[in-house]
């Protein structure tokens, strides 16, 4: 079986592109709508030579009462199934308390997590990546999902980790 790399984070933070931009082509369902990917759809990837399964996640709806519990169950489960996760957080927003959520779970895992700082679409926004060291989960990468900024070293953190 081929390793399991999970892309995790709140609704509307760009996972679905970040898996477009990985796969290289528009198959994961992008939205302005948060909340349009079934709970865990799995695509075959390549990257650099080598083949593995990518995970994405959601699908969940958003303000909905219990939401921090909703999302923390969904980082176990994809910390379960993985040998790796990507947290993808919106450097633009910053953290909100649904990120912390899955902050919490993920901090407890021994399976690598890979900090993606997404929405970084220029230089100028990097420092808001950065502030994000913050949060215990290592170096965040600064990524433009949408741009193809940063992506490929984003995955090769990844691919080193799986
Ligand atoms: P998901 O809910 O986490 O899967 O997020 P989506 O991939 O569906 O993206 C949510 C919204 O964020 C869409 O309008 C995307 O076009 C936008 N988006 C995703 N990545 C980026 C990015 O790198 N930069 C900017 N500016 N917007 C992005
Ligand atoms: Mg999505």
């Amino acid at each position: 079986p081929l390793p399991v790399l999970a892309i995790v984070g709140r609704p509307n933070v760009g996972k679905s592109t970040l898996v477009n931009r990985i796969l290289g082509r528009r198959e994961a369902v992008v939205q302005d709508v948060p909340g349009v990917t079934r709970d865990r759809v799995y695509y075959e990837a390549n990257w650099a030579g080598r083949r593995f399964t990518i995970v994405d996640t959601g699908g969940w709806e958003v303000d909905v009462e219990g939401m921090d519990a909703r999302v923390a169950e969904q980082a176990e489960i994809a910390v379960e199934l993985a040998d790796a996760v990507i947290l993808v957080v919106d450097a633009t927003v910053g953290m909100t308390n649904t990120d912390e959520a899955f902050v919490r779970v993920l901090r407890r895992t021994k399976k690598p997590v890979i900090l993606a700082a997404n929405k970084v679409d220029n230089a100028r926004q990097e420092a808001e990546a950065y502030a994000l060291w913050s949060l215990g989960l290592g170096e965040p990468h600064p990524v433009s999902a949408m741009h193809g900024r940063g992506s490929g070293d984003l995955l090769d953190a990844a691919l080193d980790a799986l």
